[in-house]
């Protein structure tokens, strides 16, 4: 039976009933929650009127039913819930826990490139990043990649049913070290796959009916996080003691420590979602095949996010769109394509298609002018007769009794002339000249102040502007690009085209009386929740699809110099480029940041661009990293042959995955799980390398920790154990020899009985330190499995040299001329039992540690102080 507590606070003031709310986590009680338990410690969610249950995950439960179905009003769940959503699941996304996902594959062996991945068994959870990065792997390997449903038990890994395992880095590392077990991992993050993670949903319906209460939960929630994130042991302490916990206090607060970035990361506020993120996250699970094209077409990101329009508005706000249900426009009936009133009398164009939007959101109706030319609208709304611009230039006339929004169109004022004009770049090569322009337009406003000295013909409209044009009467016409475009494809003015774009610009905004701040509040509130998508479907509409419809037709080519077209199409684009370019790279900033990225040139290996957090981390300034040997951050690790294997992969348009040991300028060490990727030109050619970093120096602390003894500093039998296995497998693939020796002191009890225990330790110490320095080489390692006992794995080449180095190090260790009177030798000597098995063998670990230990014994019973090696042909099988 799961508990569900429910905290009792003294509120006195709180008399209103709370709101009964269940929100479904996807997996047990733990930090990774820690925001929404924190906001119920805090009495966040009573505040908002609500009672919120955290209720545990159990198997069979799957969080988008339990939202769908009612029995949840909100659940925490992966990021796949979005391609669920492209399904039609009727979800509404609230917020990310996370703004990335902790998802990794953790394995028994480094994996240093996708393609390694070839033949492995892979168990997950069907999530996104993994898929995306089995996906990236599918063109790397040999052998397919063999995947299972995840069974949820960490044991599989452990028992090494698998050969990879996904699960949450904030989660099963912890417990791995806790067993000392080691494992490395795969972060889809660092080969460019990206996520959010655990995203929290309500129901469509709930999103529709009930904003303000979603609204609440989730300030409230990001409030929680906030506090948990700074309050990790005391919201770890309510965790405890509230819910049914599978983990250790310890292992909630390592949980936490990590689950902290992906929380809060950089600058991004917490809980936020971005459309274009989730867009590239799409794409991804299309390629993946986990939506179709079709599915990823009709995807609406703004509709599967939350929006909370009403609570956009002030109490005061709301109360204006209750009594004020008419709202009257100042507008233009004659100025297409911005505004016009067609012939049915039906108030149309690019602004009335925002005002459409605006009366969709708002609730109210706005009333157009049908029947008045721009000047007298102008005086009306001076008078105060008209409520709101529709879509006016700021000028500083109307500034006087209007106050305007941001602008929401821009255009280039531009010339339109006969075909006779040169190409005029100021408007003072126009002295004298007579230019046409429509009465009260801003380019009449505009002329009239700045140049007195051209004459200007004042006209009704643009077509009559660019009539008097054709006809003579003005030798240019000056207005909006847009305007002028569209009129002159839709009169057909022949002959004329733009002659020059100056400087100014059409910035189009609403305009609202200045006695009614109330009401202008609302109007850019309204304007500022135009999505981006509903603007694009307004512009091609109206411009880029008439434009790009037109391109072909001879006539157009003749009267509109192409110069217009682009300038149109690129204003458009340039916009929307410029958007989504800022975002990406703001976004992939976000991911540099993140993993303390730097940025190589392959040719001189320096660094030509560091993140802060790297500089952080190496100890250097930026200005110092500049120009830095890339290899002078890392410690002699890395071999010159690695080196050179890992520039030709590079090269080859690879990516190299690996750890490796960093030096900070202050000389202390640090470790890094390394990924570095290509960057080709747009050549193809590879001149530069990102290098992402996770920092994995407490882990290897840790590590470190659980495979050394204590006492002498060496490698621990848990790891002999496993090293052996290691090795053994690595010497078979490489087709080479392998050496094994076993040492054991003599007649050591003596050392203690004579000299006491504490003295035998410090003879320990020295003959490790001994042994140790025998065996200093790259390939050597050194173990002590028992009290005076050593295992030494080495290589080399031939029975002959192991012997003679094992001999070598005997007769140092009794050149110490450590005392020990319980010995015939009267000092401190060892034996040795050692084998040596060519390439080919096929003895396993425990036919091998066998053999060695009656080699030993042998040396033992032969006298002790002295190195027993395998015959040849001896247990080589
Ligand atoms: P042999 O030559 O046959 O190896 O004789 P030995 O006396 O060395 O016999 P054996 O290997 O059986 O004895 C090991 C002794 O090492 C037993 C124990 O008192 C001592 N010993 C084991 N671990 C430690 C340790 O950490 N510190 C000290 N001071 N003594 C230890
Ligand atoms: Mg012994
Ligand atoms: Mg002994």
């Amino acid at each position: 039976m799961v508990l569900l507590p429910r905290v009792a606070f003294a509120q006195p003031n709180t008399t209103e009933k709370l709101q009964l709310v269940t929100l479904q986590i996807n997996w047990n009680h733990q930090f990774q929650f820690a925001g929404f338990y924190a906001a119920i410690q805090q009495g966040y969610y009573r505040q908002a009127g609500l009672d919120v249950t955290v209720k545990g995950w159990k198997s069979g439960i799957n969080v988008l039913d339990e939202v769908v179905s009612g029995r949840a009003e909100f659940a925490v769940g992966y990021g796949t819930l979005m391609s669920d959503y492209a399904k039609g699941a009727p979800i509404s996304l609230v917020m990310a826990s996370f703004q990335f996902s902790p998802m990794v594959l953790l394995s028994h062996e480094p994996i240093n490139d996708l393609s390694e991945l070839s033949g492995k068994t892979v168990m997950h959870y069907g999530n996104l990043q993994i898929h995306g990065l089995l996906n990236k792997a599918k063109g790397l390997v040999e052998k397919p990649i063999k995947t299972l449903d995840s069974s949820g038990d960490l044991n599989d890994f452990i028992d090494k049913k698998v050969d990879l395992y996904a699960a949450y880095y904030t989660n099963e590392p912890y417990r791995l070290e806790q067993l000392g077990i080691p494992y490395y991992t795969l972060d889809p993050k660092t080969y460019g796959v990206q996520s959010y993670g655990d995203f929290v949903i309500t129901s469509k319906k709930l999103a529709q009916l009930e904003p303000d209460m979603v609204q609440k939960f989730k300030e409230a929630s990001i409030r929680g996080w906030k506090y948990a994130i700074h309050h990790q042991q005391e919201v770890v302490d309510f965790i405890i003691e509230q819910y049914p916990v599978v983990k250790s206090r310890e292992a909630l607060l390592a949980e936490a420590k990590v689950t902290t970035r992906y929380v809060q990361s950089g600058e991004v506020p917490i809980g936020m979602v971005e459309s274009s993120k989730l867009l590239a996250t799409a794409a991804g699970a299309k390629e993946v095949g986990l939506i179709s094209q079709e599915e990823y077409d009709r995807l609406d990101m703004q509709d599967f996010m939350f929006h909370e329009n009403r609570s956009l508005f002030t109490q005061k706000e709301l109360q204006y769109l209750a009594n004020n249900n008419v709202i009257r426009l100042a507008n233009d009936i004659n100025w297409e394509p911005f505004e016009f009133i067609d012939a049915k009398g039906r108030y149309r164009g690019i602004a009335a298609e925002y005002f459409q939007l605006f009366e969709k959101k708002l609730g109210i109706r706005f009333e157009v002018v049908k029947d008045k030319t721009w000047p007298e609208v102008v005086e009306m709304a001076k008078q105060g007769k008209l409520d709101v611009y529709s879509c006016a230039v700021a000028t500083e006339e109307r500034q006087e009794y209007m106050e305007f929004t941001e602008p929401y169109l821009s255009f280039p004022m531009v010339l339109a002339a006969d075909g006779d004009v040169g190409f005029i770049e100021r408007y003072d090569q126009l002295s004298g000249q007579t230019i046409a322009v429509v009465d009260g337009y801003w380019s009449h406003e505009y002329l009239k102040r700045q140049y007195p000295q051209i004459k200007l013909l004042v006209v009704k409209s643009v077509k009559e502007g660019l009539d008097a044009v054709i006809d003579g009467r003005a030798s240019a016409y000056s207005g909006n690009l847009a305007a002028i475009n569209f009129a002159i494809r839709k009169y057909g003015a022949e002959g004329v085209r733009i002659v020059g774009q100056l400087e100014e610009r059409f910035e189009l905004a609403l305009g609202v009386q200045k006695d009614n701040p109330v009401l202008f509040g609302i109007m850019q509130k309204a304007l500022n929740s135009v999505t981006e998508k509903e603007r694009q479907a307004i512009f091609d509409h109206w411009i880029r699809l008439q434009v790009v419809n037109k391109m072909d037709q001879r006539q157009l080519m003749e009267i509109l110099i192409p110069a217009g077209i682009i300038i149109l199409g690129l204003l458009v684009l340039l916009s929307i480029y410029s958007y989504q370019k800022r975002r990406q790279k703001g976004y992939i900033r976000q991911i540099h940041e993140l993993s303390y990225a730097t940025e190589v040139d392959i040719n001189t290996q320096t660094i030509v661009w560091a993140s802060d957090s790297f500089a952080k981390l190496s100890g250097y300034s930026k200005q110092e990293l500049q120009g830095m040997s890339y290899f002078k951050l890392v410690c002699d690790s890395l071999s010159e042959d690695v080196i050179s294997y890992i520039k030709s992969l590079l090269q080859q348009g690879k990516t190299w995955h690996g750890e490796v040991e960093g030096r900070k300028k202050s000389g202390h060490s640090y470790w890094v799980d390394l990924t570095l990727t290509p960057k080709k030109d747009l050549f193809g050619n590879v001149k530069r390398v990102i290098a992402t970093r996770v920092d994995i120096s407490d882990r290897k602390k840790v590590e470190k920790l659980s495979i050394t003894d204590v006492l002498t500093g060496l490698y621990n039998r848990r790891y002999f154990n496993e090293f052996i296995e290691i090795e053994l497998k690595r010497t078979q693939r490489e087709k080479l020899p392998f050496s094994l020796a076993m040492i054991d002191i003599d007649y050591f009890k003596g050392v203690n009985d004579y000299y006491g225990h504490p003295h035998g330790d410090v003879i320990l110490q020295q003959v490790s330190a001994q042994i140790k320095q025998a065996f200093s080489r790259s390939h050597d390692h050194v173990f002590r499995v028992g009290g005076e006992e050593f295992m030494v794995i080495a290589y080399f080449e031939s029975r002959q040299q192991c012997f003679e180095h094992l001999q070598a190090m005997s007769e140092q260790v009794e050149a110490l001329q450590l005392e020990n009177l319980a010995s015939p030798y009267g000092v401190v000597t060892i034996s040795t039992g050692a084998i040596f098995l060519e390439s080919g063998h096929s003895l396993d670990s425990e036919e091998i540690l066998q053999a060695v230990d009656k080699l030993l014994y042998q040396a033992k019973s032969s006298g002790r102080n002295q190195v027993v090696i395998t015959q040849p042909g001896e247990h080589e099988v």
